[in-house]
């Protein structure tokens, strides 16, 4: 029988792995971040119109990661507002964003500065901007504006200073046992958990070729742990979860 891979264009790639043992490496993992990238200084500017002076909030760890949010963004922010004509009442690279108690320490220490202000510009990840605005509230700063800065993109696993690769979109259910520890969900462009597609070429996704075929990676993956007829096995849909989102998990 043909196996899904061989279908998909990886018969001389897996002849070669079987050879030579040689695969297709994945990207080194580092860490892992909530990947964002800086929105258009004009769209920043539309959302603070007629709200100068302006508080800008900061995230030393993934936006600083990603160039957002850092100490050298957070302080590019403030002068390209200045030059722009917009007051900046001050500034704070929390020490993770995400983190609300941290979060509200760092806040309380501003109270001054926000005092000042009329509205608040968060250079972080959207959870981070909710985080900043839930704790304004719990210090009393509940009327300000809070303004996103950034445009999240993705959970990702930073493979070099400035290269992030995502593997996880984060679900709720699990299946990499399925797919020998790859996730096709969300690695493969057309998300197939019955793949691959049959367009791959070299073992290089049809859709982005500078992206490795999720499920080469995966017919590689199950063929060196030995369980490569796994391959065929149908795997059943998702079930829709109506109560996908909001997600929260309290531990004990
Ligand atoms: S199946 Fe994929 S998207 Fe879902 S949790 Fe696992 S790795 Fe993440
Ligand atoms: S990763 Fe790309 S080429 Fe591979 S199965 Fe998915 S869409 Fe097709």
């Amino acid at each position: 029988m043909i196996s899904r891979a061989e279908k998909c264009g990886q018969t001389m790639h897996l002849e070669n792995l079987r050879k030579t043992g040689t695969m297709i490496s994945c990207a080194r993992e580092e860490d892992a971040v909530i990947v964002s990238t800086p929105k258009p200084i004009e769209t920043v500017l539309a959302g603070l119109e007629g709200e100068s002076p302006v508080f800008l909030v900061g995230c030393n760890l993934c936006a600083a990661a990603c160039r957002v949010g850092g100490e050298r963004e957070t302080r590019a922010m403030a002068e390209a507002l200045g030059l722009r004509g917009l007051e900046v009442a001050g500034r704070r690279v929390l020490d993770g964003a995400c983190n609300a108690r941290k979060t509200q320490r760092d806040l309380v220490s501003c109270r001054e500065e926000l005092a000042r202000a009329r509205s608040v510009l968060v250079l972080a990840c959207g959870g981070g901007a909710q985080s900043v605005l839930s704790a304004l509230e719990r210090i009393g700063f509940d009327r300000l504006p809070v303004h996103p800065g950034a445009d999240t993109l993705m959970q990702a696993e930073q493979s070099g200073p400035a290269d992030f690769e995502q593997f996880c979109s984060l679900c709720g259910e699990c299946r990499l046992d399925d797919f020998g520890g790859i996730c096709p969900a969300t690695r493969c462009a057309k998300g197939l958990l019955n793949g691959p597609c049959g367009g791959s070429a070299g073992g290089r996704c049809e859709v982005f070729p500078d992206h490795p075929c999720a499920w080469a990676l995966i017919g590689e993956r199950l063929l060196r742990m030995g369980r490569l007829e796994r391959i065929e096995r149908i795997v059943p849909p998702r079930p829709a979860d109506p109560r996908a989102h909001p997600r929260r998990l309290r531990r004990s």
